[in-house]
């Protein structure tokens, strides 16, 4: 009778333990770098390099996260994010659409510097042709600093990618115990652990004690995606900055390197001072893709108010900051060069 009672008790273990294993979540951190992965010579100090810890070290040093699935690692680069480029962009979106298409994971996290991650958070967004979670995640101390944060940080994403509620929301940012959209979270302090922030509309969601809450869904998620298999480059775009008396010579400066498209930093509403509102109507006269957007930080640029965008050839970058107006505007330049279904893509993602 005992005998019957332990093989019982032992195959109910193992159904148990083999339901957990099948349930578990396959994760894969690809790492690009950053301060998450910086490290420094004084816990103290400030200075430090960034990308220099390989994501081995960084799993090892939080064993905690695979009680949230099945990890593994992989480095796709070793680089501070302020040395982030197209490249790279098109190396790690490819990788990610090949790791869903292959299902060899259900959820991927990305590991980058913060200085960039916004823009390569949205070119994800925007390229990621699958419905399951991605998330990017960084830190704003090194991993050898007092109160590092990146420890913390890639836990929290591994519970936002473990989470299946994580799903269908295109690609998240968590850091700091928040979840932000891909399209709206921007960086806003230069050393502050709480810098990123979607000024606009607030997180999406909180983490806290392992687990995940959603508040709210971006309604900025087409399901048509850019798609970007062929390509090893992107079309040039430029930042052009507007301040007080400006002059024109950035922007003939630009326009003579040859852009396929120029996103211009304005003030207010994305206003220009004449000459360089000249140059800019010079530019799209040329057939140079010329989009306002806003250096204030948060709102919209509205179309033909201030600014009569019909009659300069402008498009305008509804809601999205400069950095990520370029992204979208450089992707929309792989499909088209018409300025209007352009200045519907920036109504529409
Ligand atoms: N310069 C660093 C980077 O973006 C800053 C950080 O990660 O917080 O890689």
């Amino acid at each position: 009778m005992k005998k019957i009672i332990l093989i019982v008790l032992s195959i109910l273990t193992f159904t148990s333990y083999a339901q957990t294993a099948s349930t578990q979540k396959r994760i894969i951190i690809l790492a690009t770098g950053g301060t998450i992965a910086g490290s420094g010579d004084s816990s103290t100090k400030a200075a430090y390099t960034a990308g220099k810890v390989p994501i081995d070290d960084l799993l090892n040093a939080v064993p905690q996260i695979h009680n949230y699935g099945k990890i593994t690692g992989e480095q796709i680069a070793s680089i501070g994010s302020q040395d982030m480029n197209i490249v790279t962009w098109l190396k790690l979106t490819k990788r990610i659409n090949e790791i869903f298409k292959n299902n060899e994971a259900d959820a991927v996290v990305v590991t980058h510097g913060t200085d960039t991650q916004e823009e390569t958070a949205y070119f994800l967004d925007l390229t990621v042709q699958y419905d399951k979670p991605v998330v990017l995640v960084g830190a704003m101390r090194p991993s050898t600093a007092m109160s590092q944060d990146g420890n913390r940080n890639l836990l929290d994403a591994v519970v936002v990618a473990a989470d299946e509620s994580s799903k269908t929301r295109g690609v998240i940012v968590a850091m700091d115990e928040k979840i932000f959209d891909a399209r709206d979270v921007t960086k806003t302090s230069t050393t502050n652990i709480e810098t990123f922030q979607s000024r606009n509309y607030g997180p999406i969601g909180l983490i806290y004690d392992g687990k995940v809450k959603y508040y709210y869904q971006s309604l900025r998620n087409p399901a048509k995606k850019f798609d970007v298999t062929k390509l090893n480059s992107l079309p040039q775009v430029e930042i052009v900055y507007g301040y007080a008396d400006a002059n024109a010579n950035s922007v003939y400066c630009i326009t003579n390197s040859g852009p396929k498209g120029i996103v211009y930093a304005g003030m207010g509403n994305g206003n220009f001072g004449a000459p360089v509102g000249k140059a800019l109507a010079e530019a799209a006269k040329k057939g140079i893709i010329v989009c306002r957007s806003a250096r204030a930080g948060s709102g919209r640029v509205t179309l033909d108010n201030e600014v009569k965008d019909a009659e300069l050839g402008f498009v305008v970058a509804d809601d999205l900051n400069p950095q990520k107006a370029r992204v979208l505007l450089m992707l929309s330049l792989t499909e088209t060069n018409d300025r209007a279904k352009i200045q519907q893509n920036f109504f529409d993602y």
